[in-house]
């Protein structure tokens, strides 16, 4: 899809002007972030600007080159003035309302107003001039009066302009079905969307309660910054920073315009790094550090009750078998941190739905000894038994003393493990599963969503009492 985007006015043609503004600056800008956003995000698009500095442009050049390029699609941005507020758009007004044009404007018109906070002024024709000659469906945004003071005040915010920008490029996705980028993810990096920061907790739970009644779900994690307690309220935490920036945008459109990214290592996604906890879902608020710097450690204590790695799964795979017991049993014998062991189970298993190569009779939740078709691994006699042989593996990677000897070695690869070389649960990229670069993200990804769930269910439950 080729877009043409035309950011009106420039160079000797100011356009309108009011409240120390100029509306040629703020069209370019915009239409920038409009580009920007469009390359970052999407694949099957191509954008032509009209211009990308302050320069000055006939409105003909500007149909005459769209239409010589063969654009698919024509957008040009402007800023209105004479003493109106808030937003509006044009098509050309020899178009009906059947058209495609007006199709196109109906879907960018909805996704625009959502995000730029003005009034919504309606969706209009004109006989203007690159809604005219454009020999393409064409657009043109009309975004706030620049000679009215508030709608002036917001135009002086950049994050007002990205907003608008946001807007449109939405519109243009749903329009024209634009495919997201496939990036690659930074390995161990987790982009991480707050809706808000607070130093004083009642704020930040205020916050969740208002993202609750949006039918958002969040909760509370502390930091120290220079010695100062702050209450972030997390929404989100993503691999692909495309989808944190999604979430950006849902979360301000929602109405949390101090909404935030933070990309972190994703040893920091747990409860238990040095210097952030989670709010805890068992009822452990006190529950102390417990991971080095360098990630979270597969040895460490189990915070999430088996109702609670149920819960997570049924909703899911209501049919899953039920191990939740023994994880909890064989975690707190081996010293294991039994609930992330059991995300990791549910990465392996999908939900021990068994769509992969190994078979559910097989009970080998993890994947132990599966190589591929043709090997699908290890079988264990019970559904316990197949869970003491995972967290055995487990054991054999995290720790080098001998296995304790309450229950017998299970686990048939125990002794082809270097033992203690993976201490941490992204160290196991590479090695519990190959090439597996991000096994050990994926794993922790997971298991933060069973503490969000576990926190959300027990915040439903407060609220009840
Ligand atoms: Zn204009």
């Amino acid at each position: 899809m080729k877009l043409y985007l035309d950011p009106g006015h420039g160079g000797t043609d100011t356009g309108a002007s009011g409240n120390g503004l100029k509306e040629k600056d703020l069209t370019v800008d915009i239409a920038l972030k409009i580009n920007s956003l469009l390359n970052q995000r999407y694949e099957n698009i191509e954008v032509k600007m009209s211009r990308t500095g302050d320069t000055t442009k006939s409105l003909s050049q500007r149909t005459n080159e769209a239409n010589a390029w063969g654009a698919d699609y024509y957008m040009a941005i402007h800023i209105n003035a004479g003493g109106g507020t808030g937003y509006e758009d044009y098509i050309y007004s020899g178009l009906s309302d059947s058209s495609a044009t007006a199709t196109y404007r109906a879907i960018i018109h909805a996704e625009v107003i959502k995000s730029n906070q003005l009034l919504d002024r309606g969706m209009k024709k004109a006989n203007f001039h690159v809604l005219r000659e454009s020999a393409m469906p064409a657009f043109l945004s009309e975004n706030g009066f620049i000679d009215r003071a508030e709608d002036a005040a917001l135009m002086k915010q950049a994050s007002w302009r990205q907003r608008v920008a946001e807007g449109h490029v939405n519109g243009l996705a749903k329009a024209f079905g634009l495919k997201t980028k496939e990036a690659a993810p930074a390995p161990g990096i987790l982009y991480k969307v707050y809706a808000g920061s607070f130093q004083s907790r009642q704020n930040a739970d205020d916050c969740v309660a208002q993202l609750k009644a949006k039918g958002i779900d969040s909760f509370v994690v502390s930091t120290s910054i220079s010695g100062v307690t702050w209450y972030r309220v997390q929404v989100g935490a993503f691999a692909k920073r495309e989808n944190a920036e999604q979430r950006l945008t849902e979360l301000k459109n929602a109405g949390f315009p101090d909404a935030f990214i933070v990309a972190e290592n994703s040893s920091e996604i747990t409860p238990a790094n040095s210097g952030e906890s989670v709010s805890s879902p068992g009822g452990k608020d006190n529950a102390p550090p417990v991971t080095s710097s360098t990630g979270i450690s597969i040895l460490g204590p189990t915070f999430l009750s088996p109702e609670q790695m149920r819960r997570f799964v049924k909703k899911v795979n209501p049919n899953a078998v039920d191990v939740a017991n023994y994880y909890l049993t064989f975690g707190e014998y081996y010293g294991i941190r039994g609930d992330v062991a059991f995300a990791q189970a549910i990465h392996e298993t999908d939900y021990f739905r068994f769509t992969g190569i190994v078979k559910p009779e097989q009970n080998n939740f993890a994947g132990v000894g599966a190589t591929g078709p043709g090997n699908s691994g290890a079988s264990f006699k019970t559904p316990e038994e197949g869970v003491l042989a995972h967290l055995q593996h487990l054991y054999a990677y995290a720790a080098v003393d001998p296995l304790p000897t309450k229950y017998p070695l299970v686990d048939p690869r125990f002794q082809l493990v270097t033992r203690g070389s993976a201490p941490t649960w992204t160290a196991l990229n590479g090695k519990w599963a190959v090439p597996g670069n991000n096994y050990g993200q994926l794993i922790l990804d997971l298991y933060g969503r069973m503490i969000d769930t576990a926190v959300q269910n027990l915040q439903d439950i407060r609220k009840s009492i």
